[in-house]
């Protein structure tokens, strides 16, 4: 028996080959869960490619069930209600049930010089990082209460227990992802539904290594002298896997963390948090 078996997860943002979400949507196939992948529409680039994002998740769903998982793929933009309402109806109706919900997917938009940040930017870093979990949560709570519990696990970042300069609009929605995390643990642990937020460091993934390029960039210096400089202050001097956020996700999604609800989980190999 494995910890996860019976569960369906929901995990948005999980397209990206390098990403967070797809780590953790791996992992909590490996425990038993089915996944729900979901992430937006359209295409990305990838080291000078172009990739549909439906491909991707397509890839990840068959990776899945070849190493006898179940899963499925779904678009979800989480600023969009129209999109939350579709896929709450599909999973519904197709796993009849929903027991984990990691709000992964995450945006740097407004993350630069804050005085030049523009309201625009700070708005869709808001919609991406804390109105789309909390709609997301809205829609998954009723069926958890209903059900006698469920997880909400939300990715939060170092930027949600501190500041470091240039990452402005981030930091202040990763703090309120930390505020809805409490919100939902105080109002909804007595139906089971227990809450809590994972927060990153330094991660190697795509937008860790798009945040390192601007920053040498607007430092004059290289890349690898830009990593050198952030991560002198890491206890353990390097960045962390995705795969490393999903262990802890793991743990809080399954029965171990039966009586954790609330809390912050740094998964940083030991940086200071800043101001
Ligand atoms: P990632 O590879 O960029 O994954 C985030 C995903 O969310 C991307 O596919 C992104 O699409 C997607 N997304 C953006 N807007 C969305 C929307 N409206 N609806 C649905 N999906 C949307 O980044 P990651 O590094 O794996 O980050 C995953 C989570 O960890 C994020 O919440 C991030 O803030 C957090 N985190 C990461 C680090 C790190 O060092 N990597 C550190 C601390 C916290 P686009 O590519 O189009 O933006």
């Amino acid at each position: 028996m494995r910890p996860l078996d019976g569960k369906t997860a929901l995990i948005t943002g999980a397209s990206a080959p390098k990403g967070i979400g797809r780590a953790i949507a791996l992992r909590l196939a490996r425990d038993g869960a089915a996944v729900v992948v979901t992430d937006l529409g359209g295409a990305i680039e990838l080291d000078g490619h172009i990739h549909s994002r439906t491909d991707l998740l397509d890839q990840l769903v068959s990776e899945i069930e070849g190493s006898g998982g179940r899963a499925k793929s779904l678009q979800l933009d989480v600023t969009s209600v129209t999109d939350i309402d579709a896929c709450f109806t599909t999973i519904l109706s197709t796993f009849d049930r929903l027991d984990i919900l990691v709000n992964n997917a995450g945006s740097l938009s407004g993350s630069d010089n804050f005085l030049s940040t523009t309201p625009d930017q700070w708005r869709i870093s808001f919609d991406v990082n804390l109105l789309g979990p909390m709609m997301l949560a809205q829609a998954a709570i009723p069926h958890m209460r209903d059900q006698g519990g469920g997880r909400i696990i939300n990715i939060g970042s170092t930027g949600s227990l501190g500041a470091e300069p240039g990452f402005g609009a981030y930091t202040a929605m990763k703090h309120g992802l930390v505020g809805l995390t409490k919100t939902i643990a105080a109002e909804f642990g007595e139906y089971g539904v227990l809450c809590n937020t994972v927060c990153p460091g330094f991660i190697a993934t795509d937008m860790h290594t798009a945040a390192n390029t601007r920053l040498a960039q607007e430092n004059s210096i290289s890349v690898s002298e830009m990593k050198q400089r952030r991560y002198a202050n890491v206890a353990v001097r390097d960045a962390g896997l995705p795969e490393d956020v999903a262990n802890a996700v793991a743990y809080l999604a399954g029965p171990q963390a039966n009586y954790v609800t609330g809390i912050n989980l740094p998964v940083t190999g030991g940086v200071p948090f800043g101001i």
